[in-house]
């Protein structure tokens, strides 16, 4: 299927056109401006992105929405995650933000969470979720992946963070890795 893409961040088209291989991925036209993520929750968001990117393609569209929930903080940032340290912030000045949020936190759980969804021009769509438990790290680790990558360990993994990690060993037993397979699966299945 074609599917134009919502994202135009280049560190996660990657990562989606790797999952979503069987499908032909098109970038978001120029011309279409990105939506301002406005929603609650990171399904509201996700669906915003899709169905606007589809009544202004007139094709078939696909968006995602991801946050880091941490048990010590709440659940936050969730989905703050891009703006935990302000409107404009590096991956960097996240990453530094949660960091002194958790100084001296002995509980260090967290898990991060994706909703991908795609949107028909006919108003259909297709939903799918996908998460990861893990842990904060006191230090950053690593330089592959982006965002918070450097600071989560998986359970499921051997100590290493997603950026001491190859993108297949990440992708393996990630949110997105998860919740695009479950896509891809409920897309064959429609
Ligand atoms: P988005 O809404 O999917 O763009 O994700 C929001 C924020 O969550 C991003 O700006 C990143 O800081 C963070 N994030 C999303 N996916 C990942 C990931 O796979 N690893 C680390 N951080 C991520």
């Amino acid at each position: 299927m074609r599917l134009v893409l919502a994202t135009a961040n280049p560190d996660k088209a990657a990562e989606i056109a790797a999952i979503l291989g069987g499908h032909e991925l098109v970038p978001r036209p120029a011309d279409v401006p990105d939506v301002d993520e406005t929603g609650d929750t990171l399904e509201e968001n996700a669906r915003l992105k899709a169905r606007a990117l589809a009544a202004a393609t007139g094709e078939p569209a696909v968006a995602d929405d991801t946050g880091l929930e941490v048990d010590a903080l709440g659940g936050e940032p969730g989905v703050r995650s891009a703006r935990y340290a302000g409107e404009g912030a590096s991956y960097a000045d996240n990453v530094r933000a949660l960091l002194r949020a958790l100084d001296g936190v002995g509980d260090r759980r967290a898990r991060f969470r994706t909703v991908a969804v795609v949107a028909f021009p006919d108003g259909g769509e297709v939903l799918a979720d996908g998460a990861v438990h893990g842990s904060i790290t006191t230090e950053p680790r690593g330089s592959g992946g982006f965002g918070y990558d450097p600071v989560f360990v998986p359970d499921e993994g051997d100590g290493r963070t997603f950026a001491e990690m190859t993108p297949a060993e990440k992708h393996a037993v990630s949110h997105r890795g998860r919740a695009f397979r479950a896509l891809a699966a409920r897309l064959a299945s429609r």
